[in-house]
Protein backbone atom coordinates (compact mmCIF):
# COMPACT_ATOMS: atom_id res chain seq x y z
CA UNK A 1 0.00 0.00 0.00
CA UNK A 2 2.80 2.68 1.05
CA UNK A 3 4.59 1.41 -2.33
CA UNK A 4 1.38 2.08 -4.55
CA UNK A 5 1.24 5.89 -2.66
CA UNK A 6 4.82 6.42 -3.07
CA UNK A 7 4.34 5.46 -6.96
CA UNK A 8 1.52 7.33 -7.24
CA UNK A 9 3.45 10.68 -5.95
CA UNK A 10 6.27 9.56 -8.46
CA UNK A 11 3.72 10.00 -10.73
CA UNK A 12 2.22 13.01 -10.61
CA UNK A 13 4.99 14.93 -9.50
CA UNK A 14 6.49 13.85 -12.95
CA UNK A 15 3.19 14.73 -14.21
CA UNK A 16 2.93 18.02 -13.05
CA UNK A 17 7.11 18.67 -13.44
CA UNK A 18 6.31 17.81 -17.20
CA UNK A 19 3.41 19.86 -17.85
CA UNK A 20 1.52 16.99 -18.49
CA UNK A 21 -1.53 16.92 -15.80
CA UNK A 22 -4.61 17.31 -17.61
CA UNK A 23 -7.21 19.51 -16.32
CA UNK A 24 -10.98 19.54 -17.61
CA UNK A 25 -12.68 22.16 -17.88
CA UNK A 26 -15.94 22.01 -19.88
CA UNK A 27 -18.18 18.12 -19.33
CA UNK A 28 -20.88 17.34 -21.93
CA UNK A 29 -23.20 14.70 -20.56
CA UNK A 30 -25.24 12.36 -22.01
CA UNK A 31 -27.71 12.82 -20.04
CA UNK A 32 -28.30 15.93 -20.95
CA UNK A 33 -28.50 15.19 -24.06
CA UNK A 34 -31.82 12.75 -23.98
CA UNK A 35 -33.72 14.64 -21.33
CA UNK A 36 -33.71 16.99 -24.25
CA UNK A 37 -36.57 16.05 -25.26
CA UNK A 38 -36.23 16.66 -29.34
CA UNK A 39 -32.96 15.49 -28.96
CA UNK A 40 -34.44 11.88 -27.50
CA UNK A 41 -36.84 11.61 -30.46
CA UNK A 42 -33.81 12.43 -33.11
CA UNK A 43 -31.34 10.01 -31.79
CA UNK A 44 -34.31 7.52 -31.10
CA UNK A 45 -34.66 8.09 -35.23
CA UNK A 46 -30.94 8.12 -35.81
CA UNK A 47 -30.63 4.68 -33.79
CA UNK A 48 -33.66 2.60 -35.95
CA UNK A 49 -31.98 4.14 -39.28
CA UNK A 50 -28.66 2.87 -38.31
CA UNK A 51 -30.38 -0.64 -37.41
CA UNK A 52 -31.68 -0.69 -40.70
CA UNK A 53 -28.42 -0.39 -42.26
CA UNK A 54 -29.38 3.32 -43.20
CA UNK A 55 -25.97 5.16 -42.23
CA UNK A 56 -26.16 7.95 -44.23
CA UNK A 57 -29.15 9.39 -42.72
CA UNK A 58 -28.39 8.12 -39.24
CA UNK A 59 -25.07 10.13 -39.07
CA UNK A 60 -26.19 13.81 -39.30
CA UNK A 61 -28.84 12.99 -37.21
CA UNK A 62 -26.25 11.75 -34.25
CA UNK A 63 -24.54 14.78 -35.34
CA UNK A 64 -27.08 16.88 -34.85
CA UNK A 65 -27.91 16.17 -31.18
CA UNK A 66 -24.51 14.86 -29.60
CA UNK A 67 -21.90 17.14 -29.01
CA UNK A 68 -18.93 17.21 -30.71
CA UNK A 69 -15.00 16.95 -28.97
CA UNK A 70 -14.00 20.18 -29.15
CA UNK A 71 -10.67 19.48 -28.09
CA UNK A 72 -8.60 22.51 -29.33
CA UNK A 73 -11.16 25.08 -26.87
CA UNK A 74 -10.35 23.40 -24.25
CA UNK A 75 -7.47 24.56 -21.42
CA UNK A 76 -5.88 21.36 -21.40
CA UNK A 77 -2.32 20.01 -22.13
CA UNK A 78 -2.19 16.93 -23.77
CA UNK A 79 0.32 13.84 -23.31
CA UNK A 80 2.06 14.40 -26.42
CA UNK A 81 2.90 12.05 -29.27
CA UNK A 82 6.14 9.97 -28.29
CA UNK A 83 9.09 11.19 -30.26
CA UNK A 84 11.69 8.61 -31.41
CA UNK A 85 13.83 10.78 -33.57
CA UNK A 86 16.09 13.42 -32.18
CA UNK A 87 15.47 15.49 -34.89
CA UNK A 88 11.51 15.56 -34.35
CA UNK A 89 12.39 16.76 -30.80
CA UNK A 90 12.17 20.61 -30.51
CA UNK A 91 14.93 21.56 -28.37
CA UNK A 92 17.12 19.02 -26.15
CA UNK A 93 19.46 18.40 -28.56
CA UNK A 94 22.30 19.39 -26.93
CA UNK A 95 20.95 17.67 -23.56
CA UNK A 96 21.13 14.29 -25.51
CA UNK A 97 24.16 14.95 -27.16
CA UNK A 98 25.75 15.50 -23.46
CA UNK A 99 23.94 12.51 -22.68
CA UNK A 100 25.60 10.27 -25.29
CA UNK A 101 29.21 11.35 -24.87
CA UNK A 102 28.25 10.38 -21.45
CA UNK A 103 27.11 7.14 -22.11
CA UNK A 104 30.23 6.65 -24.58
CA UNK A 105 32.99 7.33 -21.83
CA UNK A 106 33.30 5.22 -19.02
CA UNK A 107 34.84 7.43 -16.61
CA UNK A 108 31.43 9.89 -17.42
CA UNK A 109 28.93 8.32 -15.61
CA UNK A 110 27.27 11.32 -13.92
CA UNK A 111 27.30 12.88 -16.68
CA UNK A 112 25.63 10.44 -18.64
CA UNK A 113 23.29 10.10 -15.60
CA UNK A 114 21.84 13.28 -15.05
CA UNK A 115 21.79 14.28 -18.50
CA UNK A 116 18.92 11.13 -19.65
CA UNK A 117 17.23 12.09 -16.07
CA UNK A 118 16.90 15.34 -17.32
CA UNK A 119 16.06 14.42 -20.60
CA UNK A 120 13.49 12.19 -19.49
CA UNK A 121 12.04 14.51 -17.19
CA UNK A 122 11.84 17.50 -19.61
CA UNK A 123 11.00 15.67 -22.43
CA UNK A 124 9.13 12.50 -21.34
CA UNK A 125 7.79 12.10 -24.81
CA UNK A 126 11.26 11.36 -26.35
CA UNK A 127 11.28 7.50 -25.87
CA UNK A 128 14.69 6.56 -26.37
CA UNK A 129 16.45 8.78 -23.53
CA UNK A 130 13.58 6.57 -21.26
CA UNK A 131 15.35 3.86 -22.94
CA UNK A 132 18.28 4.24 -22.63
CA UNK A 133 18.55 5.41 -18.76
CA UNK A 134 17.02 1.95 -18.15
CA UNK A 135 20.02 0.25 -19.94
CA UNK A 136 21.77 2.48 -18.25
CA UNK A 137 20.34 1.65 -14.29
CA UNK A 138 20.44 -2.32 -15.53
CA UNK A 139 24.11 -1.89 -16.28
CA UNK A 140 24.81 0.83 -13.50
CA UNK A 141 22.23 -0.68 -10.79
CA UNK A 142 24.16 0.61 -8.13
CA UNK A 143 25.15 3.50 -9.10
CA UNK A 144 22.37 4.82 -10.55
CA UNK A 145 20.33 3.44 -7.35
CA UNK A 146 22.85 5.67 -5.27
CA UNK A 147 22.77 9.04 -7.71
CA UNK A 148 19.29 9.51 -8.03
CA UNK A 149 17.33 11.89 -6.24
CA UNK A 150 14.16 11.12 -4.60
CA UNK A 151 11.33 12.04 -6.66
CA UNK A 152 13.88 10.19 -9.67
CA UNK A 153 13.73 6.94 -10.26
CA UNK A 154 15.92 4.33 -9.17
CA UNK A 155 16.25 1.16 -11.12
CA UNK A 156 16.04 0.45 -15.03
CA UNK A 157 11.82 -1.11 -13.85
CA UNK A 158 11.15 2.05 -12.20
CA UNK A 159 12.49 4.53 -15.56
CA UNK A 160 10.05 1.98 -17.85
CA UNK A 161 7.00 1.73 -15.19
CA UNK A 162 6.98 5.81 -15.04
CA UNK A 163 6.66 6.39 -18.82
CA UNK A 164 4.72 3.34 -19.38
CA UNK A 165 2.21 5.22 -17.15
CA UNK A 166 2.04 7.72 -19.83
CA UNK A 167 2.69 5.53 -23.05
CA UNK A 168 1.29 2.28 -21.68
CA UNK A 169 1.05 0.60 -25.99
CA UNK A 170 4.33 1.94 -27.13
CA UNK A 171 5.94 -1.15 -28.83
CA UNK A 172 9.89 -0.04 -27.83
CA UNK A 173 9.22 0.70 -24.02
CA UNK A 174 6.83 -2.76 -23.95
CA UNK A 175 9.59 -4.61 -25.71
CA UNK A 176 12.44 -3.15 -23.13
CA UNK A 177 10.24 -3.89 -19.92
CA UNK A 178 9.46 -7.88 -20.92
CA UNK A 179 13.61 -7.94 -21.78
CA UNK A 180 13.99 -6.51 -17.94
CA UNK A 181 11.28 -8.63 -16.72
CA UNK A 182 12.36 -11.46 -18.25
CA UNK A 183 15.92 -11.18 -17.02
CA UNK A 184 15.02 -10.48 -13.43
CA UNK A 185 13.24 -13.98 -13.73
CA UNK A 186 9.63 -12.09 -13.37
CA UNK A 187 7.88 -14.41 -16.21
CA UNK A 188 4.63 -13.92 -14.84
CA UNK A 189 4.73 -10.23 -15.53
CA UNK A 190 7.01 -10.88 -18.51
CA UNK A 191 4.57 -13.28 -19.63
CA UNK A 192 1.32 -10.66 -19.26
CA UNK A 193 3.20 -7.93 -20.83
CA UNK A 194 4.05 -9.77 -23.88
CA UNK A 195 0.04 -10.98 -24.10
CA UNK A 196 -0.51 -7.19 -23.66
CA UNK A 197 2.05 -6.00 -27.05
CA UNK A 198 0.48 -8.50 -28.74
CA UNK A 199 -3.19 -8.11 -28.19
CA UNK A 200 -3.02 -3.93 -28.11
CA UNK A 201 -0.62 -3.87 -30.85
CA UNK A 202 -2.11 -6.66 -33.30
CA UNK A 203 -1.47 -5.03 -36.06
CA UNK A 204 2.37 -4.98 -36.08
CA UNK A 205 4.59 -7.76 -36.97
CA UNK A 206 5.66 -8.66 -34.01
CA UNK A 207 2.20 -9.51 -32.42
CA UNK A 208 2.36 -13.21 -32.91
CA UNK A 209 6.14 -13.66 -31.33
CA UNK A 210 4.92 -11.76 -28.51
CA UNK A 211 1.91 -14.29 -28.37
CA UNK A 212 4.32 -17.23 -28.55
CA UNK A 213 6.56 -15.28 -26.13
CA UNK A 214 3.74 -14.75 -23.70
CA UNK A 215 2.80 -18.45 -23.71
CA UNK A 216 6.71 -19.37 -23.21
CA UNK A 217 7.28 -17.01 -19.82
CA UNK A 218 3.84 -18.40 -18.45
CA UNK A 219 5.48 -21.62 -18.58
CA UNK A 220 8.61 -20.78 -16.92
CA UNK A 221 6.50 -19.19 -14.39
CA UNK A 222 4.42 -22.53 -13.44
CA UNK A 223 7.45 -24.53 -13.75
CA UNK A 224 9.37 -22.42 -11.32
CA UNK A 225 6.20 -22.26 -9.03
CA UNK A 226 5.77 -26.30 -9.20
CA UNK A 227 9.59 -26.53 -8.75
CA UNK A 228 9.39 -24.43 -5.62
CA UNK A 229 6.46 -26.37 -4.31
CA UNK A 230 8.16 -29.85 -4.40
CA UNK A 231 11.17 -28.54 -2.77
CA UNK A 232 9.03 -28.05 0.26
CA UNK A 233 6.83 -31.45 -0.16
CA UNK A 234 3.07 -29.87 -0.50
CA UNK A 235 3.09 -30.21 -4.13
CA UNK A 236 1.14 -33.89 -4.07
CA UNK A 237 -1.33 -33.07 -0.94
CA UNK A 238 -2.36 -29.48 -2.92
CA UNK A 239 -3.70 -30.37 -5.91
CA UNK A 240 -4.92 -33.60 -4.44
CA UNK A 241 -8.50 -31.94 -3.53
CA UNK A 242 -9.68 -30.45 -6.48
CA UNK A 243 -11.46 -27.57 -6.53
CA UNK A 244 -15.38 -28.37 -6.88
CA UNK A 245 -15.96 -27.84 -2.97
CA UNK A 246 -15.37 -24.61 -3.30
CA UNK A 247 -17.76 -23.67 -6.46
CA UNK A 248 -20.55 -25.32 -3.80
CA UNK A 249 -19.76 -23.90 -0.88
CA UNK A 250 -18.15 -20.41 -0.70
CA UNK A 251 -17.56 -20.28 2.15
CA UNK A 252 -15.21 -23.34 2.95
CA UNK A 253 -11.97 -22.71 3.80
CA UNK A 254 -9.04 -22.39 1.16
CA UNK A 255 -5.22 -22.74 2.79
CA UNK A 256 -2.84 -19.94 0.86
CA UNK A 257 -1.56 -23.41 -0.61
CA UNK A 258 -4.50 -24.76 -2.16
CA UNK A 259 -4.72 -21.30 -3.92
CA UNK A 260 -1.34 -21.24 -5.58
CA UNK A 261 -2.45 -24.59 -6.81
CA UNK A 262 -5.97 -22.83 -7.79
CA UNK A 263 -3.78 -20.64 -9.93
CA UNK A 264 -1.29 -23.31 -11.35
CA UNK A 265 -4.80 -24.98 -13.10
CA UNK A 266 -4.50 -21.56 -14.97
CA UNK A 267 -6.25 -18.28 -15.69
CA UNK A 268 -9.78 -20.17 -17.00
CA UNK A 269 -10.48 -23.10 -14.53
CA UNK A 270 -9.47 -20.22 -11.32
CA UNK A 271 -11.87 -17.78 -12.95
CA UNK A 272 -14.47 -20.35 -13.28
CA UNK A 273 -13.95 -21.73 -10.08
CA UNK A 274 -14.17 -18.41 -8.42
CA UNK A 275 -17.40 -17.10 -10.62
CA UNK A 276 -18.94 -20.45 -9.64
CA UNK A 277 -18.57 -19.51 -6.09
CA UNK A 278 -19.68 -15.50 -6.43
CA UNK A 279 -22.83 -16.81 -8.23
CA UNK A 280 -23.53 -19.30 -5.94
CA UNK A 281 -23.37 -17.13 -2.97
CA UNK A 282 -25.49 -14.57 -4.49
CA UNK A 283 -28.28 -16.68 -5.93
CA UNK A 284 -28.20 -17.87 -2.31
CA UNK A 285 -29.21 -14.25 -0.91
CA UNK A 286 -31.62 -13.68 -3.98
CA UNK A 287 -28.81 -11.29 -5.36
CA UNK A 288 -28.66 -12.49 -8.75
CA UNK A 289 -30.84 -11.08 -12.02
CA UNK A 290 -32.48 -13.94 -13.31
CA UNK A 291 -34.38 -12.57 -15.79
CA UNK A 292 -33.25 -13.56 -19.26
CA UNK A 293 -34.21 -10.06 -21.05
CA UNK A 294 -31.55 -8.83 -19.11
CA UNK A 295 -28.91 -11.26 -19.50
CA UNK A 296 -29.31 -12.08 -22.69
CA UNK A 297 -29.46 -7.81 -23.52
CA UNK A 298 -25.71 -7.78 -21.76
CA UNK A 299 -24.81 -11.05 -23.04
CA UNK A 300 -25.36 -9.85 -26.68
CA UNK A 301 -23.93 -6.34 -26.13
CA UNK A 302 -20.60 -8.20 -24.98
CA UNK A 303 -21.05 -10.97 -27.84
CA UNK A 304 -20.24 -7.92 -30.43
CA UNK A 305 -17.37 -7.04 -28.93
CA UNK A 306 -15.59 -10.16 -27.89
CA UNK A 307 -14.55 -11.11 -31.61
CA UNK A 308 -12.17 -8.61 -31.97
CA UNK A 309 -10.57 -8.90 -28.06
CA UNK A 310 -7.72 -11.05 -29.67
CA UNK A 311 -8.18 -13.99 -26.85
CA UNK A 312 -10.50 -17.09 -26.75
CA UNK A 313 -12.06 -17.73 -23.75
CA UNK A 314 -15.24 -18.85 -22.29
CA UNK A 315 -17.06 -15.64 -21.36
CA UNK A 316 -19.83 -15.02 -19.24
CA UNK A 317 -22.11 -12.52 -17.45
CA UNK A 318 -24.10 -11.87 -14.36
CA UNK A 319 -25.90 -9.17 -13.61
CA UNK A 320 -25.87 -8.75 -9.32
CA UNK A 321 -28.53 -6.74 -7.60
CA UNK A 322 -26.52 -3.63 -6.16
CA UNK A 323 -27.42 -0.31 -6.92
CA UNK A 324 -24.03 0.80 -6.99
CA UNK A 325 -22.47 1.79 -10.13
CA UNK A 326 -19.78 -1.19 -10.17
CA UNK A 327 -18.82 -3.86 -12.51
CA UNK A 328 -15.87 -6.33 -12.51
CA UNK A 329 -14.00 -9.16 -14.53
CA UNK A 330 -12.44 -12.06 -12.89
CA UNK A 331 -9.53 -13.75 -14.95
CA UNK A 332 -10.43 -16.14 -17.98
CA UNK A 333 -13.63 -13.58 -19.31
CA UNK A 334 -16.07 -13.75 -16.07
CA UNK A 335 -17.94 -10.35 -16.14
CA UNK A 336 -20.10 -9.34 -13.61
CA UNK A 337 -22.30 -5.99 -13.44
CA UNK A 338 -24.37 -4.29 -11.20
CA UNK A 339 -27.88 -3.19 -11.32
CA UNK A 340 -27.28 0.15 -10.52
CA UNK A 341 -24.56 0.34 -13.56
CA UNK A 342 -27.26 -0.68 -15.98
CA UNK A 343 -29.45 1.62 -14.22
CA UNK A 344 -27.19 4.86 -14.03
CA UNK A 345 -26.20 4.24 -18.29
CA UNK A 346 -28.03 5.88 -20.46
CA UNK A 347 -27.69 4.09 -23.65
CA UNK A 348 -26.42 0.32 -24.69
CA UNK A 349 -23.10 2.05 -26.34
CA UNK A 350 -22.28 2.77 -22.58
CA UNK A 351 -22.98 -0.09 -21.45
CA UNK A 352 -20.80 -1.33 -23.75
CA UNK A 353 -18.34 0.95 -23.01
CA UNK A 354 -18.22 -0.37 -19.83
CA UNK A 355 -18.36 -4.03 -20.53
CA UNK A 356 -15.54 -3.68 -23.36
CA UNK A 357 -13.25 -1.94 -20.70
CA UNK A 358 -14.28 -4.94 -18.36
CA UNK A 359 -13.28 -7.61 -20.55
CA UNK A 360 -10.44 -5.98 -21.33
CA UNK A 361 -9.31 -6.43 -18.08
CA UNK A 362 -9.88 -9.81 -18.26
CA UNK A 363 -7.87 -10.69 -21.88
CA UNK A 364 -4.73 -8.54 -20.61
CA UNK A 365 -4.65 -10.79 -17.62
CA UNK A 366 -5.06 -8.09 -15.26
CA UNK A 367 -7.08 -10.06 -12.83
CA UNK A 368 -4.90 -13.09 -12.96
CA UNK A 369 -1.85 -10.98 -11.70
CA UNK A 370 -3.85 -9.79 -8.90
CA UNK A 371 -4.37 -12.52 -7.64
CA UNK A 372 -1.05 -14.09 -7.75
CA UNK A 373 0.32 -11.11 -5.81
CA UNK A 374 -2.33 -10.77 -3.27
CA UNK A 375 -2.06 -14.80 -2.33
CA UNK A 376 1.80 -15.51 -1.40
CA UNK A 377 3.49 -15.80 -4.77
CA UNK A 378 6.03 -13.11 -6.16
CA UNK A 379 6.21 -12.46 -9.45
CA UNK A 380 9.19 -14.75 -9.98
CA UNK A 381 7.03 -17.40 -9.32
CA UNK A 382 8.40 -17.74 -6.05
CA UNK A 383 6.15 -18.62 -2.49
CA UNK A 384 6.26 -16.56 0.05
CA UNK A 385 4.89 -15.87 3.83
CA UNK A 386 5.65 -18.40 6.26
CA UNK A 387 4.12 -21.88 6.41
CA UNK A 388 1.62 -20.92 8.97
CA UNK A 389 0.77 -18.58 6.39
CA UNK A 390 0.23 -20.94 3.63
CA UNK A 391 -1.65 -23.54 5.56
CA UNK A 392 -4.16 -21.39 7.40
CA UNK A 393 -7.49 -21.99 5.84
CA UNK A 394 -9.46 -18.44 4.70
CA UNK A 395 -13.09 -18.54 3.33
CA UNK A 396 -12.65 -18.67 -0.41
CA UNK A 397 -15.07 -15.74 -0.65
CA UNK A 398 -12.80 -13.53 1.62
CA UNK A 399 -9.92 -14.79 -0.64
CA UNK A 400 -12.16 -13.30 -3.38
CA UNK A 401 -13.25 -10.23 -1.95
CA UNK A 402 -9.99 -9.48 -2.07
CA UNK A 403 -9.03 -9.52 -5.64
CA UNK A 404 -12.35 -8.13 -6.71
CA UNK A 405 -11.60 -4.62 -4.37
CA UNK A 406 -7.85 -4.78 -4.98
CA UNK A 407 -7.20 -1.33 -7.30
CA UNK A 408 -5.67 -2.11 -10.75
CA UNK A 409 -2.34 0.07 -11.78
CA UNK A 410 -2.87 3.10 -13.14
CA UNK A 411 -1.41 1.78 -16.65
CA UNK A 412 -3.93 -1.39 -16.49
CA UNK A 413 -6.55 1.44 -16.07
CA UNK A 414 -5.24 3.12 -19.23
CA UNK A 415 -4.57 -0.50 -21.35
CA UNK A 416 -8.26 -1.43 -20.42
CA UNK A 417 -9.67 1.68 -21.96
CA UNK A 418 -7.63 1.56 -24.81
CA UNK A 419 -8.42 -1.55 -25.73
CA UNK A 420 -12.47 -1.03 -24.65
CA UNK A 421 -12.54 2.01 -26.78
CA UNK A 422 -11.28 0.39 -29.47
CA UNK A 423 -13.34 -2.99 -29.39
CA UNK A 424 -16.43 -1.01 -28.75
CA UNK A 425 -15.62 1.39 -32.05
CA UNK A 426 -15.01 -2.30 -34.03
CA UNK A 427 -18.17 -3.21 -32.86
CA UNK A 428 -20.07 -0.50 -34.62
CA UNK A 429 -21.30 1.06 -31.30
CA UNK A 430 -20.85 4.81 -30.72
CA UNK A 431 -17.10 5.13 -29.92
CA UNK A 432 -17.84 7.54 -27.13
CA UNK A 433 -19.36 4.80 -24.81
CA UNK A 434 -16.90 4.41 -21.99
CA UNK A 435 -16.12 8.24 -21.77
CA UNK A 436 -19.91 9.20 -21.33
CA UNK A 437 -20.24 6.33 -18.98
CA UNK A 438 -17.19 7.64 -16.96
CA UNK A 439 -18.71 11.07 -17.24
CA UNK A 440 -21.72 10.18 -15.71
CA UNK A 441 -19.86 8.57 -13.00
CA UNK A 442 -17.91 11.69 -12.38
CA UNK A 443 -21.09 13.84 -12.57
CA UNK A 444 -22.92 11.18 -9.97
CA UNK A 445 -20.25 11.09 -7.18
CA UNK A 446 -17.59 13.51 -8.30
CA UNK A 447 -14.92 12.82 -6.02
CA UNK A 448 -17.03 11.14 -3.71
CA UNK A 449 -15.64 7.37 -3.10
CA UNK A 450 -18.13 4.62 -4.71
CA UNK A 451 -17.19 0.71 -5.33
CA UNK A 452 -16.01 1.30 -8.72
CA UNK A 453 -14.25 4.00 -7.99
CA UNK A 454 -12.28 2.84 -5.06
CA UNK A 455 -11.12 0.09 -7.63
CA UNK A 456 -10.46 2.53 -10.35
CA UNK A 457 -8.99 5.59 -10.54
CA UNK A 458 -10.58 8.73 -10.60
CA UNK A 459 -12.24 9.19 -13.92
CA UNK A 460 -11.93 12.99 -13.93
CA UNK A 461 -8.93 13.00 -16.18
CA UNK A 462 -10.40 9.89 -17.68
CA UNK A 463 -12.88 11.66 -20.06
CA UNK A 464 -10.46 13.59 -21.64
CA UNK A 465 -7.98 11.03 -21.94
CA UNK A 466 -10.92 9.15 -23.29
CA UNK A 467 -12.03 11.51 -25.87
CA UNK A 468 -8.01 11.98 -26.86
CA UNK A 469 -8.44 8.04 -27.94
CA UNK A 470 -11.64 8.52 -30.03
CA UNK A 471 -10.31 11.67 -31.92
CA UNK A 472 -6.58 10.24 -32.31
CA UNK A 473 -7.32 6.80 -33.45
CA UNK A 474 -9.95 8.35 -35.79
CA UNK A 475 -12.88 6.65 -33.99
CA UNK A 476 -16.58 7.09 -34.75
CA UNK A 477 -18.81 8.50 -32.30
CA UNK A 478 -21.43 9.07 -34.33
CA UNK A 479 -22.85 5.50 -34.90
CA UNK A 480 -25.19 3.02 -33.13
CA UNK A 481 -26.11 4.42 -29.63
CA UNK A 482 -29.23 2.05 -28.84
CA UNK A 483 -31.10 4.28 -26.27
CA UNK A 484 -34.80 2.48 -27.10
CA UNK A 485 -33.97 -0.74 -25.79
CA UNK A 486 -31.67 0.18 -22.92
CA UNK A 487 -34.41 2.14 -21.57
CA UNK A 488 -36.87 -0.81 -21.67
CA UNK A 489 -33.73 -2.39 -19.77
CA UNK A 490 -33.91 -0.27 -17.34
CA UNK A 491 -37.63 -0.49 -16.57
CA UNK A 492 -37.31 -3.63 -16.09
CA UNK A 493 -34.74 -3.93 -13.74
CA UNK A 494 -36.10 -1.31 -11.79
CA UNK A 495 -38.98 -3.61 -10.80
CA UNK A 496 -36.45 -5.73 -9.34
ZN1 LIG B 1 -10.85 -0.85 -14.82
Amino acid sequence: MKKHKQLKWIVISFLVASGLIIFNIFEVHSADIIQNKECYETLLQADEWYQQGNIEEATPLYRQCKPHFNREEKTITDIPEPVYEIEELEGGERFWNQALEGLENENQKSKAFVYLQLMTSRYPEFIPAHIKLAEFCKKEAEFCENSAKQEQPKTASEVISRVSQLYPSDPDLLKTRIELLAEEGKFLEASIAARQFSIINDDYPEAEEFGQLADDYLGQFEGKIQGELISQTVFTTLLSGGSAFLRDDPYQAISGLQMIGLMLQGESSLGETAISAFVNDKRARNQLVEDEEVINYIKGIAGKMTPYMGRDFDYEYYVVKDPNINAFALPGGKIVVNSGAIIAANSESEIAGLLGHEISHAVLSHGFLKVAKANFLNSSGQVVGSVQELQQGVPFITRMSTLINLAYSREAETQADILGTRVLASAGYAADGLRDFMAILQEEYGDESTSYLSTHPAPVDRVSYLEKLVVDNGYDPYRYMGIKRHQEIKERLRNF
